[in-house]
């Protein structure tokens, strides 16, 4: 009888009286604690009649009982499908019926408008708030704590997490405990975390990032974490002293350093600072080494794989890029049409496998066949290349990629070059129906706090500059870019509301 995670990132935690969950205010559960909560809700779910294998899906702030149901599904050998807190009652539909699940647990205050959606699926519904209240804890709390553990073999599905929806309709990847118990293995050991790490936790626990890279590596290490139920510069800053690490999207780390009080003081006496899930800018990586002595180690990774590459931990952090392929994964960048690898410093599709790939998209047998080899290789849809010393540099979305004229424009080449320009906070570059070209490049301009953009003179920088085919010819200005709780930038819209400016 085994359970692969649940051993690993739970059991040895059980009657031990160490910090693991510390709130903002101080308030700390300890991992044993924490583990009798979730074997409470483990009793809560089996009461229920959740069986291994049944979807658990939940809507429901950040809390540490949030973090505990995660553990309690594991617990019962339940699918654990945690959904974006910002999706309406009319998006959690789709994702109630499209996975089938058993229980949906959401916030209080939706409940009325969840009610009609859970009985015409036929899905048990029960709520959890921000504190963790609600008719799931009254059930869990005259519970005993359970003791038996699910038997789950490493190909068993432990979670279902939708992807953030970035290029499309979101997809349902299937990760298996050898996929998630492989990739918390790799990040404890090149990232070098023990259970002497602090992690500062602001993230939200939807996501990969927050759930998997950041909760599962501090279980694993046996370390605590600052439990924050969001990123909020104040705390953030008043938390950082107690913190050895902190995770975050590139945004983190930009509003820290719009924060005067974000210094080498304050920053002294932390182990790492890491980023991923949106590309951090050379710039921010640059000018945070510059404030911190830190350079922040950037990793990259997705829904379906966890993490697939990062910085060294010990060798140099190169801005811009996203260092090497984990321990355990192959990578390798190819042509998009035939498939075969590319000489060095070529961009092309960047290609994975490993034990970290996913099983597939839950429901879209021809989508996993479309995207996951039958020789194990996942095509990511990044596009990347890497230099003669092994980086790896994401050089963006394939679907994000312009042809015009026949040409390829990559987006990123020529946001570097406008974000460079006079007044210019940050750029985004799309590609528009244009008559004669196909496609022409338009970009949006945020400009920076107080200044204002003449768009003759950015046009006179691109018409010195940029090679014809690659110069945009439309420019919106915008005061801020469309972006995601992820950070990341939704070049749906952007593409949506320029559809028709070249015909
Ligand atoms: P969807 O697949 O539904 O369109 P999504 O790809 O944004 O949405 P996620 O799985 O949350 O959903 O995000 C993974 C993507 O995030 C990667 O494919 C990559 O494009 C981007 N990403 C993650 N980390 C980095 C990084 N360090 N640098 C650049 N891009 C990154
Ligand atoms: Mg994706």
């Amino acid at each position: 009888m085994s359970n692969p995670l649940y051993d690993a990132l739970i059991a040895p935690h059980r009657g031990q009286g160490t910090p693991f969950l510390v709130m903002a205010d101080g308030t700390t559960l300890t991992h044993a604690d924490f583990v009798a909560l979730a074997g409470t809700y483990a009793s809560a779910l089996d009461k229920l009649g959740v069986a291994a294998g049944d979807r658990v899906a939940v809507h429901i702030q950040k809390s540490a009982d949030a973090l505990a149901l995660y553990v309690g599904c594991l617990q019962v050998g339940a699918v654990y499908l945690p959904l974006n807190t910002a999706y309406t009652p009319t998006e959690l539909s789709y994702f109630i019926a499209d996975s089938d699940a058993s229980v949906f647990v959401c916030d209080p205050q939706e409940v009325n408008d969840v009610a009609p959606i859970a009985s015409e699926n036929n899905v048990i519904l029960k709520t959890m708030d921000a504190t963790g209240h609600g008719s799931l804890k009254d059930e869990a709390s005259a519970l005993p704590v359970r003791e038996e553990i699910a038997s789950r073999g490493a190909d068993d599905i432990a979670a279902l997490l939708y992807t953030s929806g970035t290029t499309g309709r979101s997809k349902g990847a299937m990760l298996t405990h050898r996929n998630l118990l492989s990739n918390a293995e790799a990040l404890v050991d090149i990232w070098h975390f023990t259970d002497r790490d602090v992690l500062l936790h602001a993230l939200p626990i939807f996501h990969s990032h927050g759930l998997f890279v950041a909760s599962n590596v501090t279980l694993l290490a046996g370390g605590a974490m600052i439990w924050l139920p969001k990123f909020d510069a104040d705390t953030v800053i008043a938390c950082l002293p107690a913190a050895t690490a902190m995770m975050g999207v590139p945004t983190f780390y930009t509003r820290l350093l719009d924060d005067d009080r974000f210094d080498r003081a304050l920053t002294e006496h932390m182990r790492v600072f890491i980023s991923g899930s949106a590309p951090l800018l050379a710039e921010t990586h640059d000018r945070f080494a510059a404030r911190t002595g830190h350079r922040i180690l950037e990793r990259y990774g997705m829904t379906e794989t966890s993490m697939n590459t990062s910085n060294p931990y010990d060798g140099p952090r190169r801005a811009g890029t996203v260092g090497f392929p984990l321990p355990d994964v192959e990578a390798k960048v190819c042509n998009p049409e035939t498939g075969e690898t590319l000489p060095t410093g070529e961009i092309g599709v960047l290609e994975v496998r490993g034990p970290n790939v996913f099983k597939g998209y839950w429901k879209m047998p021809e989508k996993t066949a479309e995207e996951l080899r039958e020789n194990g290789f996942f095509i990511t849809g990044d596009l990347a290349k890497v230099d003669s010393d092994g980086y790896i540099s994401i050089v963006g979305r394939g679907k994000d990629l312009i042809i015009s004229g026949g040409y390829n424009i990559y987006p990123k080449e020529i946001e570097l070059f406008l974000d460079d320009l006079p007044g210019v906070f940050e750029s985004a570059v799309v590609g528009a129906p244009h008559p004669d070209f196909g496609e022409s490049v338009v970009a949006v301009l945020v400009p920076e706090a107080g200044a204002t953009i003449d768009i003759a003179v950015i046009e006179a920088e691109t018409r010195d500059k940029l090679a014809g085919f690659k110069r945009p010819r439309h420019f919106e200005i915008l005061t801020a870019l469309p972006r995601n709780t992820m950070g990341k930038v939704q070049k749906n819209t952007l593409r949506d509301q320029v559809q028709t400016v070249f015909r």
